[in-house]
């Protein structure tokens, strides 16, 4: 299968545990390595004040491009037993601090709902941290319904998202 018969899909990255950087660039890693699927541009990492509970670690945060002929719930699979390498323990609390968080932020040009997954991520149009690090790789991007990544991050403000480390690819 050539890369034209791949979906182009975007990954959200998310560390605030156990040596944050290094997490991500092992995820990076093991992205490039899920089945049927070629790793892509990259973002810088970057620095970002957590939501919800704040009594926890600065995050970093990256998006990762895949090129990928997995169907969705088995791209979900691949990204959830990546989390469950690198030692993500699911509690709780929501937005409690984590090894890893790989979020499937847009899958093609697909909109999907169903019990496991909804794409685009539901938060994606929101959040600074994931919006910027898009606008790094993919500056002429739009959703789904239309809206453009250069719109949308002109709405959204930084609110104190840092370049903390150049690109790894
Ligand atoms: P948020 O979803 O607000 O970013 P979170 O990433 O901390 O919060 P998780 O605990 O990682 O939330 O995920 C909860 C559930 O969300 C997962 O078990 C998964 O089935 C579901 N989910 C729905 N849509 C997506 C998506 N686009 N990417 C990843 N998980 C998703
Ligand atoms: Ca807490
Ligand atoms: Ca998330
Ligand atoms: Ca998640």
């Amino acid at each position: 299968m050539n890369a034209l018969s791949k979906q182009r899909c975007f990954i959200g990255l998310g560390a605030n545990l156990n040596n944050p950087m290094g997490q991500l660039r092992a995820a990076i890693s093991a992205l490039a390595g899920v089945p049927g699927s070629t790793l892509g541009r990259v973002s810088s990492l970057y620095g970002s004040k957590p939501m919800g509970p704040q009594d926890q670690p600065d995050y970093v945060n990256a998006v990762a491009e895949l090129y990928t002929e997995l169907p969705p719930l088995q791209l979900l699979d691949a990204l959830q037993q990546i989390e469950q390498q690198q030692g993500r323990v699911r509690k709780d609390e929501r937005w409690g601090p984590r090894t890893l968080d790989l979020d499937l932020l847009l899958y093609g040009n697909e909109q999907l709902q169903c019990e496991r997954l909804t794409v685009p991520h539901y938060g994606l149009a929101e959040r600074e941290f994931v919006l910027y690090p898009l606008q790094e790789i993919a500056a002429d991007l739009q959703l789904p319904d239309g809206r453009s990544i250069h719109g949308l991050c002109q709405q959204v403000p930084r609110c104190g998202l840092t370049v903390v480390a150049q690109a790894p690819c």
